[in-house]
């Protein structure tokens, strides 16, 4: 058996997206790696999840796709930041995947959702599995931290019914501090979206004393309201299920001792947005 399909045999629904995956796409040769990015016609997935009601509407299936280019201090898949960690899967293996939950999708008003990692490191690929999805008539959504938005046309956007927007901090030192990069990209994707009249959810995850800060949050909450095209906030609690990772990746976490938010912290950041008219949660 040869290295691919070796690969197209290994198992894609994962029972979580907590479930550590290393190293599964590393045996492919570098030429159809690169190929892979140039067609889209191959893409790298750390998993599929189903039954997810907390990534867009209704019951969603999930696919995670592998490489980022973010280092969030707080991520808790640090195993998608490599590309090669993830299943090399062919677009028609994902589409057939997919294919299945069709008919159940539509009932429980749901859709796909494709999530990371960052799915913009592959863009071709993300464009065309979120097409096929919303050619089986099922509503897609683009779990992204923005800041490679640019790769993708208007006219890929389409393709794309709703766009989950992470916007880790309004302020750029603090953004570069817990990311590794800049939010101007971010915000300005932002800004294309709301041009576009194309729906955002926001998502802002809150983390006791780095992204709590009350200026920091009522800065993304004016702006997240000037848009004019964001539907809800979540505002997500830090948590530590994702440290034992860190720990295996032997990566340095520098939250290892973090603790969680408190119910009023997450009540206050919610008020905030709610108080600039949005709905948050
Ligand atoms: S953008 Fe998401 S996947 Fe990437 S490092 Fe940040 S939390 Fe992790």
């Amino acid at each position: 058996m040869n290295v691919k399909e070796e690969l197209n045999k290994l198992p894609l629904e994962a029972k979580s997206p907590f479930e550590l995956r290393v190293n599964l796409g590393r045996e492919l040769p570098e030429s159809d790696v690169r190929t892979a990015l140039a067609t889209g016609d191959m893409g790298f997935l750390h998993s599929f999840t189903t039954g997810s009601t907390v990534d867009g509407p209704g019951v969603r299936v999930v696919a995670w796709t592998t490489g980022c280019q973010f280092r969030c201090l707080y991520c808790h898949n640090p195993d998608t930041w490599t590309m090669s960690n993830g299943i090399p899967v062919t677009l028609e293996k994902a589409t057939t995947e997919l294919r299945k939950y069709r008919a159940g999708l539509k009932v429980m008003s749901g859709g796909f959702t494709l999530s990371g990692g960052e799915p913009l490191m592959q863009d071709r690929f993300a464009v065309k599995l979120l097409s096929a999805a919303q050619a089986m008539g099922i509503h897609t959504a683009l779990d992204t931290n923005g800041s490679l938005g640019d790769r993708l046309t208007d006219a890929e956007l389409d393709k794309i019914d709703l766009v989950l927007l992470d916007i880790k901090s309004w302020d750029a030192k603090r953004h570069r501090r817990l990311t590794g990069m800049e939010v101007g990209p971010v915000l300005d994707f932002a800004r294309r979206l709301a041009a576009l009249r194309r729906p955002i959810w926001v998502r802002f995850v809150l983390v006791p004393g780095l992204t709590d800060d009350l200026e920091d949050t009522a800065q993304i909450a004016r702006f997240s309201a000037s848009l004019g095209n964001v539907e809800r906030v979540d505002v997500l609690p830090f948590h530590q299920m994702g440290r034992f990772k860190w720990k295996e990746l032997k990566l340095d976490y520098k939250l290892a001792d973090m603790r969680t938010p408190t119910l009023e912290s997450v009540e206050r950041a919610c008020a905030q947005f709610r108080a600039e008219g949005l709905k948050a949660f």
